[in-house]
């Protein structure tokens, strides 16, 4: 399973999109068919096009890319496809497979029609790459056996079976890889409508009382991503059961994520200080992405891979070709007087 530790202080936040050690029942809150997986509509439709499609033909479904930020259900959809499809799943990630003889045993060990999930594919190193390439065209992998001279290249045929990579950066994905995938599908940050139907699903499968305006609090306040959603309830529940008689009301899910230093937008300490950082050392920006991640000390992909989207998404952020750049929305937000954008040099 796709368990990607964060760094030891993100580990501390609590809208953190990697998977935490509390996330650990994660499990039981998996849709396990596209009818209960919620939102994602577009990638929702093709898919069951492209499944029902390679079912009448009693074929393996063609390899698919799913990329999105993370926690938005990459592995859920996984899972779903090879449930939808009535085959088993192998799980892996990028860079758990260090060598070509490691990608080689788990090929070979694949039964006809099954589904290899390697998560966070963009970190597959290169000659692991290369054995994909004869795999996913023509089911087959080339193996060299002895060495020098009288080395000799055999090759082995591999049961029919279909790929899904993961990926937060499909931008790191070579073009050869990236142009194997038949279908390629993007996941977008979730609606508050579907973060509520999130959230109430989790409340009902752990037996927890939530009001509609408390899950709606919680998931205004779940940076579009399900994983956050499912973690704040948890953590509301808590507060509810010590503080206010077991139930989850609106009023105890705005006091307890108050608590817990998540704002009424879902923004969280680091979102803050990276938002008042470009204002107080650099004018609202621009800014460059490596020069902002030095000031606040943190590493510029986690910045860019889950931190911005959201920040993009609910527009307190532009990117341009100089840098970042802080909007009016954001200074309103932060209680900060919106003074025009100042140039500065950079
Ligand atoms: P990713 O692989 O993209 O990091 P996961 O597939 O592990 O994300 O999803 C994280 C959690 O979010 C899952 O445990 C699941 O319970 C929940 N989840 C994700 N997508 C959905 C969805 N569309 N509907 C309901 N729950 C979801």
């Amino acid at each position: 399973m796709s368990i990607s530790y964060s760094s030891e202080a993100d580990e501390q936040i609590i809208t953190s999109t990697s998977m935490l050690p509390e996330d650990y029942c994660e499990g039981s809150l998996r849709p396990r068919t596209l009818n209960e997986y919620i939102g994602q509509r577009k990638a929702k439709d093709n898919l069951s096009i492209f499944i029902e499609a390679a079912k009448m033909r009693k074929e393996p479904l063609d390899h698919v890319l799913l990329h999105g930020p993370p926690g938005l259900g990459k592995t859920t959809l996984a899972g779903i496809i090879a449930n939808e499809m009535g085959v088993n799943m192998r799980i892996t990630s990028g860079p758990t497979i260090e060598k070509t003889g490691d990608l080689a045993a788990l090929l070979t060990n694949l039964q006809e029609n099954d589904i290899l999930f390697v998560d966070e594919i963009h970190r597959l190193n290169r000659s692991v790459e290369e054995i994909l390439y004869p795999a996913m065209e023509d089911y087959a992998i080339d193996i060299i056996i002895g060495k020098g001279p009288s080395a000799n290249s055999i090759r082995l045929d591999l049961p029919k079976f279909t790929l899904i990579g993961a990926t937060t950066r499909s931008g790191q994905l070579t073009a050869p890889l990236r142009d194997r995938f038949g279908v390629t599908l993007r996941l977008e940050l979730y609606t508050p409508d579907e973060l509520q139907l999130i959230v109430e699903r989790s409340a009902q499968i752990l037996g927890i009382e939530i009001e509609p305006n408390g899950a709606r609090e919680i998931a205004f306040r779940s940076r579009g991503t399900p994983r956050i959603a499912n973690r704040l309830l948890r953590r509301v529940r808590d507060f509810a059961q010590v503080c206010a008689g077991g139930v989850i009301t609106q009023e105890v899910a705005d006091e307890a994520l108050t608590r817990l230093e998540v704002d009424k937008l879902g923004l969280d300490s680091l979102d803050r200080r990276m938002l008042r950082s470009i204002i107080e050392f650099y004018g609202g920006g621009p800014v460059g992405l490596e020069t902002l991640a030095a000031t606040i000390n943190e590493e510029s992909i986690t910045l860019e891979d889950v931190y911005e989207p959201y920040l993009l998404q609910q527009g307190f952020l532009t990117r341009t070709p100089r840098g970042r750049c802080i909007t009016k929305k954001a200074y309103e937000h932060l209680g900060i007087e919106y003074l025009g954008q100042q140039q500065i040099e950079m």
